[in-house]
């Protein structure tokens, strides 16, 4: 299977199986409960001496599938499939912290990561500090003696900051940390970060690999069972489950995620240099350009560049609404990674919770818009941009 690439991967990984009986697509195995041959087959499962599905909070064949996938295209150990990205997120938190543990974790994080630790672990005294991660330096300066997870997102939402995932998992290697990431922007179609020295990494499968904005989905993969074990434990009790229905839907769009990232990222890297020598554009933050400030880092743990944009349009927050109400293809819409172009003002939007001054130390100043770039034809979405944009005085 390692010797396999990553698009037959992501089509062939997950189907076989004596359960599929040659299907070519995995059955959904809508089932709460799994029936036992005998009273004797019951307590071996139980036991755990014999392996067997039971109840669906607990296992499933077709949530298995999802997870065997996901698994194999990080180059992972085993790994959990999850309710949602948040429940990844949480799953994790509940089985890897405890009292008087401490996070180090990226500045300019999805803004539900940031508040979760700190209106809710805060509460069950777990302390974190949000740095720029694309600094070791920093982080080296974060650390504490409890600091039991390095956790950052790359790139990173919405400032598009991109952290070395190398560099970071030998900080943590030094202090008994744990290297968390959060792929959900790369995709393991670009980004592997267990291959660069991760303990574990994360995704919120809402956004590239189902790819149609039309299900919601987590996942965790770990480099060592042992990690997942634990986490797994949680996640039943906690209860934070994808259902069999959501992973096939995910399997369905899993199998088409290398086409979609290659249109939609040949799409975003002609937009990056059109919006780059725009008048009305200020700056642009993609790592395909030299001029992104961490571009040698992401040439070196990317194997592209991706399909997310972040700019810096004229006149600020008035010139960022101008452009978003005079858009006709891009979707104005939280989100991202589906085949629709998507475009969004993360400071009155998605980081709009983050107070001011917090998200302007993290990069998020109020010009800033993103944009996921999706696999529409590129003259239509380079005409929508110029005609938007030429409407701010
Ligand atoms: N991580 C990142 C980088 C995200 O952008 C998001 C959602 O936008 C999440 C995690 C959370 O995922 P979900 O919405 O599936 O819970």
């Amino acid at each position: 299977m390692d010797k396999m690439g990553k698009a037959t991967k992501a089509i062939h990984v997950g189907v076989s199986g004596d359960f599929t009986l040659g299907a070519v697509s995995v059955p959904i195995f809508q089932s709460a409960v799994f029936s036992f041959p005998s009273a004797e087959i019951a307590a071996e499962c139980f036991s755990g001496a014999r392996s067997g599905y039971i109840y669906t909070r607990i296992g499933n064949p077709t949530v298995n599938a999802l997870e065997e996938s996901l698994t194999a295209l990080e180059n992972g150990a085993a790994g959990v499939a999850t309710a949602t990205g948040m429940a990844a997120i949480t799953t994790l938190f509940l089985a890897l912290l405890e009292q008087g543990d401490h996070v180090v974790c990226t500045a300019s994080v999805y803004s539900a990561t940031s508040r979760v630790l700190e209106t809710t672990f805060s509460r069950f005294g777990v302390k974190s500090s949000f740095v720029d991660t694309s600094d070791l330096e920093a982080i080296k300066k974060a650390m504490e003696p409890k600091t039991r997870i390095i956790y950052i997102e790359t790139p990173a939402n919405p400032t598009m900051v991109i952290s070395d995932i190398h560099g970071a998992a030998e900080i943590a290697q030094q202090n008994r940390s744990l290297l968390v990431v959060d792929n959900t922007f790369a995709s393991p179609y670009l980004q592997r970060p267990l291959d660069h020295g991760a303990d574990i990494v994360l995704h919120s499968l809402t956004k590239f690999v189902n790819g149609h904005s039309d299900v919601l989905g987590g996942m965790i993969v770990c480099k060592s069972n042992e990690l997942k074990l634990k986490i797994r434990t949680v996640l039943s009790l906690f209860g934070g489950v994808m259902d069999p229905h959501q992973a096939w839907l995910i399997l369905r769009g899993l199998r088409t995620l290398p086409l979609r990232m290659e249109k939609s990222q040949e799409n975003a890297t002609n937009l990056a240099r059109f919006l780059r020598t725009h008048p009305k554009v200020l700056w642009v933050r993609y790592p395909g350009l030299p001029e992104h400030p961490q571009y040698h880092i992401a040439q070196r743990q990317m194997d592209g560049s991706g399909s997310m944009i972040a700019f810096g349009v004229q006149r600020g927050l008035e010139g960022g609404k101008i452009l978003l109400n005079n858009l006709k293809i891009f979707t104005l819409g939280v989100s991202l990674g589906g085949v629709e172009s998507l475009i969004e003002h993360p400071a009155s939007m998605t980081h709009a919770s983050v107070p001011k001054a917090e998200r302007e130390k993290a990069g998020i100043l109020d010009e800033l818009v993103r944009v996921s770039v999706g696999c529409e034809d590129l003259e239509d979405l380079r005409d929508d941009l110029e005609q938007a944009l030429s409407r701010i005085p």
